[in-house]
């Protein structure tokens, strides 16, 4: 199924919640869904009462827009936390939080993870000094994750890097700005995950 490509503001309109798809313009008033809450198209004012499971397709759908993932590789991932040992819930929220572009986001080094995604399929990222350009690579404790040398002046990397301060960086990684260069520390736990998400109604989705 090929990416979308259309307005991002619809999928929190339709999700009915912010999910901070384009950095800095999510905290301004520009932002859609503070303008705009509700659906969107002819009927997205409609009240509209939910089944189970139209209730765990939308959580599910709005973890996936959160995270920038595709249908196929999303339930990839969901077959991957049900075989490892644990919640299985929690370890699909930490298989997202551990790609390379979910990372390069939470380091500060891009406003959004589309945005970074986008960085690291052009190759502006080292990890552990080797070129990686796939946004989907896990990463491991660690990790060095880093700006190549020559993509250090790219503007969207500068002016991410200057708002780092207001967002702040999850206590699992470590970055150094001015080197730009970041750590992974630990692997990330749920209480890292801030994001209002009911991560056991997708279990309950794929468990139908
Ligand atoms: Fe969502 Fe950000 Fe668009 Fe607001 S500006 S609707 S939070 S993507």
């Amino acid at each position: 199924m090929a990416r979308y490509t259309g307005p991002r503001c619809r999928h929190c309109r339709r999700e009915g919640s912010k999910l901070f798809l384009k950095g800095d313009r999510c905290y301004t008033d520009k932002c859609a869904f503070e303008r705009r809450g509700y659906a969107p198209g002819q009927h997205g004012q409609a009240r509209l009462k939910q089944s189970d499971y139209g209730i765990r397709l939308r959580e599910k759908q709005r973890v996936r827009r959160i995270y920038g993932v595709q249908e196929g590789q999303f339930a990839r991932y969901f077959n991957m936390a049900d075989r490892q040992k644990g919640v299985t819930g929690i370890n699909l929220l930490v298989l997202l939080e551990r790609r390379l572009d979910n990372v390069v986001y939470r380091m500060g080094f891009a406003e959004s993870r589309n945005q970074a995604r986008q960085l690291v399929r052009h190759g502006h990222f080292l990890v552990n000094g080797r070129k990686v350009d796939i946004p989907s690579f896990l990463v491991k404790v660690g990790d060095v994750i880093e700006v190549k040398e020559k993509s250090r002046d790219i503007l969207p990397i500068k002016q991410s890097i200057e708002t780092l301060a207001r967002r702040g960086v999850p206590d699992w990684l470590e970055v150094d700005a001015e080197a730009f260069r970041g750590k992974v520390k630990a692997m990330p736990e749920r209480h890292h995950i801030t994001m209002p998400i009911q991560e056991q109604l997708i279990v309950e989705f794929y468990s139908k």
